[in-house]
Order: C-alpha cells, then sequence, then structure tokens
C-alpha cells in the first residue's frame, strides 16, 4: 500500500452545507490548514451519481479539486434508520427536498415507521460520514465514520442541522440538536485518547492521523 499523502496549506471545503461547513472549518482550525469553501470560490455542485457515500464523497472532492486546482476535502453523509431497511441513508439530503425542510424529512421517517407499525419503542439508527481528501492530480484519500444511536419524537433541539434533533447517540441522554459543537465533535485534543463521538469527527480524526500535520495547540478556541 503507498504512503498517505500529507496535506499543507489551503484546501477547498467540497460543500454547499453550512451546517457541514461549520463542523468541517472548525475540525480543521488547530491544524493550521487555510479553508476556503467551494460556494466561496463559486464552483457548482456536482451530480452525486456515486451508489455509495464513498463515491459521492470522491465525486465532490475531486471535482472540486480539479475545478480550484487545490486539494478538496468533501464529505458524504447520511442517517440510515435500522426498520427504514436503511433509509433515509444516502437519500437524505433529497428527502428534505429543495428548499432544504428537515422539519419534514424527520416528520417522514416517524410516519414511514408508523405505516409499518414499529414506531413504539427504541428505533435504532446510525450516521455515516464518508470523507474523501483529493487532489488536483486526482490522488485521494478516503477515511469512513459512523455513529450509532436511536430517534427520538418529537425532535429536540435547535443546535446543528439537519437530522440532529432527532438523533441520541448511543450513552447520551440528549440529541445532537441539543448539544454543542464541541460536544457532538466529542474531541478533546488534549487527551492521550480524544474518543470522538459523531460520525464526522470520527472519520476526520482518521484523515487527521494519516494527511494531517501536528496540531498547533490544544482544544480549537
Ligand atoms: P449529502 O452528504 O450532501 O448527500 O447530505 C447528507 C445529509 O445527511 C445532510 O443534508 C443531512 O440531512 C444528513 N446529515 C449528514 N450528517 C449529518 C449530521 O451530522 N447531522 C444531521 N444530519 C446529517
Amino acid at each position: 500500500m503507498s504512503r498517505a499523502r500529507q496535506l499543507s496549506g489551503r484546501v477547498v471545503i467540497a460543500t454547499h452545507n453550512a451546517g457541514k461547513l461549520a463542523e468541517m472549518r472548525e475540525l480543521l482550525a488547530p491544524f493550521g490548514i487555510e479553508a476556503v469553501s467551494a460556494a466561496e470560490l463559486g464552483l457548482p455542485e456536482p451530480d452525486e451519481t456515486g451508489t455509495t457515500y464513498a463515491e459521492n464523497a470522491a465525486i465532490k472532492a475531486q471535482t472540486a479539486a480539479r475545478a480550484a486546482a487545490l486539494p478538496a476535502l468533501a464529505d458524504d453523509s447520511g442517517l440510515a434508520v435500522a426498520d427504514l431497511d436503511g433509509a433515509p441513508g444516502l437519500f437524505s439530503a433529497r428527502w428534505a427536498g429543495k428548499p432544504a425542510d428537515f422539519g419534514a424529512a424527520m416528520a417522514r421517517i416517524r410516519s414511514e415507521l408508523e405505516r409499518r407499525g414499529v414506531w413504539e419503542g427504541e428505533r435504532r439508527a446510525h450516521f455515516v460520514s464518508a470523507l474523501v481528501l483529493a487532489w488536483p492530480d486526482g490522488h485521494e484519500e478516503l477515511v469512513e465514520g459512523r455513529v450509532h444511536g436511536r430517534l427520538c419524537w418529537p425532535p429536540r433541539g435547535e443546535k446543528g442541522f439537519g437530522y440532529d434533533p432527532m438523533f441520541l447517540p448511543d450513552e447520551h441522554s440528549r440529541t445532537f440538536g441539543e448539544m454543542s459543537a464541541e460536544e457532538k465533535h466529542g474531541i478533546d485534543w488534549a487527551a492521550d485518547e480524544p474518543r470522538p463521538l459523531s460520525h464526522r469527527a470520527r472519520a476526520f480524526l482518521a484523515l487527521a492521523a494519516r494527511c494531517l500535520p501536528g496540531r498547533s495547540g490544544g482544544n480549537p478556541p
């Protein structure tokens, strides 16, 4: 296996999703990497034609890296509900429609579970994040993270984005929507074992170990 490539200088965050952008900026902050978003560069959003999270993340990262002539980091992610055979999964953003309405998307999860007669009790679900870091010459690094938990109704909390208010990570009594960004990431940079919580933070920590330079300090401000 070839050695992982190191990232330095500037990186494009290949997303037009404000929630993801904020989280990826926060995660990159301690590494001294300058992050510019695809929207700030006026890059178009490619069609997500892949059949896996990894394929869609690669499409987004490769498209941005080529267009900007810079390394690009993309996340493709989703919420998989066990009793819905993994839906909405790859279609998590599409379930919210355009313009996005995640209140409606969460209500749809609930009503689909009710229709199947399985809403009552603990409904298992997990989030997945595939992160691809791509360079303009086509080289790419892929990592994945997931977090398991259960769904609640009604949704709780105004923080976060997307399906956060409906998702209770295992061993926690508050939803992602009730957690600060730091709690959702769960990373204590000063600890020997940073113990990330969210799917994106877990994937990011694997990417950092492989491709990012040393950090400049403890927890980000
Ligand atoms: P995509 O990766 O652009 O296809 O969009 C993924 C979608 O999954 C987002 O629009 C959200 O609806 C959902 N999602 C992914 N990660 C999270 C998260 O951390 N919290 C809440 N929803 C998420």
